[in-house]
């Protein structure tokens, strides 16, 4: 089966600082780098390296050919995805020698995506295909619409989390993605506990912790715990997690199973910095010893 990620592209720009800029302060950066970033590249990449097929829907701005070649090395299907006016989205990270840092996210072409782009972008795909996204683009609401209309399963991770974004699309969901501050988040704005929401399945990842697994029609809840690992940077495991999981249910694991392989995907990914670009493929993941 297939994959449709409906998500966002990024350029991750991290700049080394002495210390983070003050207001109306200049300071020199000591070094650059540049990878792939925005969850919903991640996502197809975690799920492409899980030996899924997978469709990414997106757009670049004309700077980005760069990202949707490397997308397409990761084995990431890069045919819908448009080239618009606006330059690609990106983020401009600055970390200090403490390790703190400060983030600006420019939304660029992810936020430029109409409807019209996204006409054929759902085509051909067959009932039983899963249809995944997050909230960093536009058109969400009206591609989970034709998504649910043409019968694939629709999963949604909800980051960055807005509740009214979560609600618009939560009648069309069968999968629900939170990590636990966006849970309670959503717990505040609807007065609905995860176990309450209106969709088949929600999972509710717990950092080093692990995840829960909320079957909503029996009320059931099942914890999962993490592999135990030693983290240097979280950044990306939720994204790895999530690409893991819907591949591994694309493959028709049961829930459980795929869950057990999304955590060790997660895991093996805190022991490592970077984003898209470190993401393990399916031998590292099956090969991890703990
Ligand atoms: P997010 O990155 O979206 O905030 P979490 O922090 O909840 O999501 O992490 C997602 C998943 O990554 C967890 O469910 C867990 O499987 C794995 N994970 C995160 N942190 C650790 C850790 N320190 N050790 C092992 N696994 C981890």
């Amino acid at each position: 089966m297939t994959i449709y990620n409906l998500g966002s592209i990024n350029a991750d720009l991290v700049y080394r600082v002495p210390h983070l800029p003050a207001p109306g302060e200049t300071i020199s950066t000591t070094e650059i780098s540049k990878g792939l970033g925005g969850k919903g590249a991640n996502m197809s990449v975690a799920a492409a390296r899980a030996a899924a097929r997978v469709v990414h829907i997106g757009a670049v701005g004309p700077d980005g050919a760069w990202a949707v070649d490397r997308l397409m090395e990761y084995g990431v299907d890069t045919r819908r995805i448009a080239t618009l006016p606006e330059m690609t989205g990106h983020a401009v990270i600055a970390v200090d020698d403490a390790g703190e840092n400060t983030i600006l996210l420019h939304g660029g072409a992810n936020t430029a995506l109409r409807e019209a782009d996204l006409a054929e972008a759902l085509e051909p795909s067959r009932e039983g295909d899963f249809f995944l996204f997050q909230n960093e683009t536009t058109c969400q609401r009206e591609a989970a619409e034709i998504a649910s209309r043409q019968g694939l399963r629709v999963a949604y991770a909800a980051a960055p989390f807005d509740a009214a974004a979560v609600q618009a699309v939560m009648p069309l969901l069968d999968l629900l993605v939170l990590n636990s501050v966006e849970g309670a988040q959503l717990e505040e704005a609807t007065g609905l506990a995860p176990e309450a929401l209106p969709v088949r399945d929600v999972v509710v990842t717990l950092g080093a912790d692990g995840c829960r697994w909320i079957e909503t029609d029996s009320g059931t809840s099942r914890h999962f715990p993490a592999i135990p690992v030693v983290p240097v940077d979280t950044t990306g495991a939720g994204d790895t997690f999530t690409g893991y999981l819907l591949a591994g249910l694309d493959r028709g694991l049961p829930m459980a199973q795929a869950l057990v392989l999304a955590q060790r995907a997660a895991a093996l990914m805190v022991t490592r910095h970077g984003t898209a670009d470190v993401i393990p493929d399916l031998k590292e993941v099956q090969d991890l010893r703990f």
